[in-house]
């Protein structure tokens, strides 16, 4: 990352942690605090049971679910939905929107329909920066994935788009022109792809939270995918309800985002003569698909996160250094440490396990104080005994072998 930009985001993160300090210690926020701690622990203990909870309540809600182990399964399935909406195997020129979603970036969707020539349309403003700046660019944070570029940067991206808009350094003249933009694309786009904040299993239903407004269109395309990782399956829409409101809190500041949908089931009515029709405002057909990817091999730990980024912005290596502490979109140290089940080994050494200073303060500022320098201290030692380690690393020891000092 450039200098420039890790000012932008430590001036970001400082915005965002003079919101969140105040409500975290709110008695209310403590108390949901550990009400979370506990429906997360509980869920990733009871994970096979309640994914199968969740299928059948699925079906019974008229919601088609499938399970992907890999990137290429939920890659291919999610090609043969379109496919089979468009009817037609030539997908050039159809729009899919999109929003927000740490998982979508995880599965490499963009890359995949983009090689069958689908406009892959991010929603999300911050998602859509980065979407049409050039280059590869990673979100910074989970739930603020541009915090890092100023409003002149992003003027900049804006003029240099092919969107054809000249904006000045105004936050709200570019909120105008990319939602103009997104608005007209997404007209003629009838397949719509999410990922979920959460999801509970006995009711069968997707929980999914924002403050834009850019997930209400999502969901209402004819085809609604989610895409979401097993671990975000909870017992009850009670349970996913108070792991969103958490959320929000350690994300944003707020109690609640201005939006919370629950999908439940495909649109329908049955107001002339009860005889039941699908699509009326929504979408006609829902499809879940459960990503693995890694994830049943994970430390249980590991799947506590519900995502509020909170982690990053009080980590001291992630303040110096951003993103080249982390693996992709899975930003900081719980990042490098999940890195290791959704990648190997050699990927958690790569994103930086022995960047970690292991001094805990993301696991105090955790809402669900998930451990990670226990996690990471627990990866090191499993690397080394395998012999994955870093090539300085290598020479200390020698050099504590043959001379009983590191020097
Ligand atoms: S590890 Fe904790 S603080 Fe970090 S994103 Fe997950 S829940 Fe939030």
């Amino acid at each position: 990352m450039k200098e420039n930009e890790l000012e932008t985001m430590r001036k970001s993160f400082k915005t965002a942690n003079d919101r969140t300090n105040h409500i975290m210690k709110e008695p209310k926020s403590l108390e949901l605090k550990e009400k979370v701690q506990n429906i997360r622990k509980d869920s990733i203990n009871n994970n096979e049971e309640l994914y199968k909870t969740a299928c059948e309540s699925f079906k019974r809600n008229g919601i088609d679910s499938f399970f992907a182990s890999t990137i290429e399964d939920a890659q291919d399935k999610i090609v043969d939905l379109i496919k089979e909406n468009a009817e037609d195997e030539d997908l050039s020129g159809v729009t899919v929107t999109k929003s927000k979603s740490n998982t979508l970036r995880e599965i490499k969707i963009e890359d995949c329909l983009d090689e069958y020539g689908v406009n892959f349309l991010a929603t999300d403003l911050g998602d859509r920066i980065l979407q049409i700046k050039e280059g590869y660019n990673i979100p910074i944070h989970p739930t603020c994935p541009a915090a890092h570029l100023d409003v002149h940067e992003i003027a900049n991206v804006i003029n240099n788009s092919e969107m054809n808009v000249h904006v000045e350094d105004d936050a709200h003249e570019i909120m105008q022109a990319v939602k103009k933009d997104v608005l007209n694309q997404m007209k003629d786009s009838d397949v719509g792809i999410s990922g979920a904040n959460s999801i509970a299993a006995e009711d069968g239903s997707i929980i999914l939270i924002h403050n834009e407004g850019n997930i209400n269109h999502v969901i209402s395309k004819k085809l609604h995918i989610v895409v979401a990782g097993i671990d975000k399956l909870v017992p009850s829409i009670e349970d996913a309800i108070s792991v969103a409101k958490l959320e929000t809190i350690y994300a944003t500041g707020s109690h609640v985002t201005s939006y919370m949908n629950i999908v439940s089931g495909p649109s329908k009515t049955a107001d002339i003569e009860k005889k039941l029709f699908k699509n009326m405002y929504g979408a006609e057909k829902v499809v879940v698909i459960f990503l693995d990817n890694g994830r049943s091999k994970a430390f249980n730990e590991c799947l506590w996160c519900v995502g509020c980024g909170n982690c990053v912005t009080v980590c001291p290596v992630y303040n110096v250094i951003g993103s080249d502490f982390g693996y992709e979109n899975y930003v900081g140290g719980r990042g490098v440490a999940f890195s290791d089940f959704i990648g190997d080994h050699d990927t958690s050494l790569k994103s930086g396990l022995f960047k970690c200073t292991l001094c805990g303060v993301c696991t105090e500022n955790c809402p669900v104080s998930l451990p990670t320098n226990a996690i990471i201290e627990q990866l090191r030692a499993n690397n080394n005994d395998l012999g994955i380690f870093l090539e300085p690393h290598s020479l200390i020891k020698d050099k504590i072998k043959d001379h009983n000092s590191p020097f």
